[in-house]
């Protein structure tokens, strides 16, 4: 399937200069949205792992099928003072000032193996944030997958050592 033919490319969203890549018109077609979650899969197949994690939001929206699909777990990964129960977290610079990332601390086990899933890799500061506080818990990151990769901003060079694949590549 030409996954890219469901991507609403949007110009100078949030604000003039970027290219806002717009899955929700993957998502809304259901055999779309269905087939690339198992693409997604295929790429990952071969990897050992014992729970997904994704971040807050659109982590989610990758993550959550995938696990589903894969008979595994799902982790959220979510800002700050949204997990009711007692979290660690990592802070992150944004462009403009600061946020940061929470997990709850019984989420993952020491040693378990971790797949990290994301709907887009910019920059890579959000998954280099997610990896901090997998690797908090104790867990193993095996490897993180994206629907889209944005190339020219070489977030994977933000996680070296790291299997990175994604769907589609701009
Ligand atoms: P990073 O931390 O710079 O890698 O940014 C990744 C996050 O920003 C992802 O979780 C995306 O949800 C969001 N993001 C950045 N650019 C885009 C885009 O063009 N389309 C959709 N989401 C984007």
């Amino acid at each position: 399937m030409d996954f890219k033919s469901y991507i609403r490319v949007i110009e100078d969203f949030p604000k003039p200069g970027i290219s806002f890549k717009d899955i929700t018109t993957l998502l809304k077609d259901g055999d779309a949205y269905r087939a690339s979650i198992q693409a997604i899969e295929d790429l990952v197949k071969d990897l050992e792992i014992d729970v997904i994690a994704g971040p807050e939001a659109r982590g989610f929206v990758v993550g959550a099928p995938l696990a589903v699909q894969m008979g595994k777990g799902f982790v959220p990964i979510r800002k700050s003072g949204k997990l009711p129960g007692k979290t660690v977290e990592q802070g992150y610079d944004l462009e403009y000032g600061s946020d940061k990332l929470a997990v709850h601390d019984d989420a993952i086990q020491p040693g378990q193996k971790v797949l990290i899933a994301d709907d887009l890799l910019a920059t890579g500061g959000t998954i280099c944030t997610t990896v901090k506080l997998i690797e908090q818990l104790g867990g193993v990151v095996v490897g993180a997958v994206f629907m889209i990769e944005l190339e020219e901003l070489n977030g994977r060079d933000k996680l070296p050592g790291l299997r990175v694949q994604s769907l589609m590549t701009y």
